[in-house]
């Protein structure tokens, strides 16, 4: 941590005294915890639901975040490596996964923190795809799924919404290395390994959508895909309002016409606050 580069944004930065881009020092932060949770994708909980743990901080920072709050930084309780263990080996007890929320800054935090105890049930790395080959390497010794999302087709998008002008530079091969480390494995229908792609129609950007199953279509065919129209507007961005029922049906139909097939889609009625957590 003494010269930070976990991330692509490779801030060089000592994390002990230093924060980076991403806004966190070395010491694990979390700003939210839910128990039993059950918005995730169906394939990846059972009844009891994951343990959601969402880290404070991002790496990005995209103007119309659903998760605004925490991503930039304000709000969390800090937790030693010993801290943390103790409380994922004792609540795997009663949920199906853990769901590592936004995790990448605190990779190497974590990765002591898996030595510590037996893990019983798959770790999920719920990130927003924006991450170094080496840490992807890294992480996968105590993941079993990647969770990721593929935002854009193209790094000028990146840069107009995220602060990220190699977004999908950097994204891309990251992906394909998640692939390479992890194949599909259910047990039923619950994913026990693998990856599962996400992607958020964004108003006013169906092209991008477009492209962005073009790309998934091309480079990863039989992996889990998940369209996401729950977009709401956070009063920052000039994103300022929901999507079109036409414009997630336009997405839906390419998603057809490419023969994505295995995966998700949403309601459309999904578009509300109500599947935005509420962060004190
Ligand atoms: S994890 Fe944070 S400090 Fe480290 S390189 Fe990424 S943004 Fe910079």
């Amino acid at each position: 941590m003494e010269k930070c580069n976990l991330c692509p944004r490779s801030c060089g930065v000592d994390r002990n005294s230093q924060k980076g881009f991403c806004q966190e020092l070395a010491k694990i932060r979390v700003a939210k915890i839910i128990e039993h949770f059950s918005w995730e994708e169906p394939c990846l909980s059972k009844e009891s639901g994951t343990l959601a743990i969402f880290f404070s901080g991002c790496n990005l920072k995209c103007d119309y975040c659903q998760n605004y709050k925490i991503s930039r930084g304000g709000v969390g309780e800090f937790y030693t490596i010993e801290e943390f263990a103790t409380l994922l080996q004792e609540k795997q007890k009663t949920h199906s996964s853990i769901d590592l929320i936004t995790p990448t800054h605190f990779s190497r935090q974590l990765a002591e923190v898996f030595t510590l105890f037996k893990k019983e049930v798959p770790v999920i790395w719920n990130t927003n795809g924006y991450e170094a080959l080496e840490n992807v390497q890294m992480v996968s010794k105590f993941v079993d799924v990647f969770l990721t999302d593929i935002k854009y087709s193209n790094d000028s998008l990146g840069a107009e919404f995220s602060n990220c002008p190699n977004y999908f530079t950097k994204t891309l091969p990251a992906i394909k290395e998640m692939c390479h480390q992890k194949e599909d494995v259910f047990d039923g229908e619950f994913m026990k390994q693998g990856v599962l792609l996400r992607h958020l129609v964004l108003p006013g950007h169906v092209k991008n959508s477009l492209e962005t199953l073009d790309v998934i279509a091309k480079n990863f065919p039989d992996r889990k895909v998940s369209i996401m129209s729950q977009f709401t507007p956070n009063g920052k961005s000039k994103l300022n309002r929901k999507i079109t029922a036409i414009e997630y049906k336009t997405v839906l139909t390419h998603m057809e016409k490419l023969g994505l097939e295995n995966g998700y889609v949403q309601d459309f009625e999904s578009a509300t606050e109500n599947f935005v957590p509420v962060f004190v």
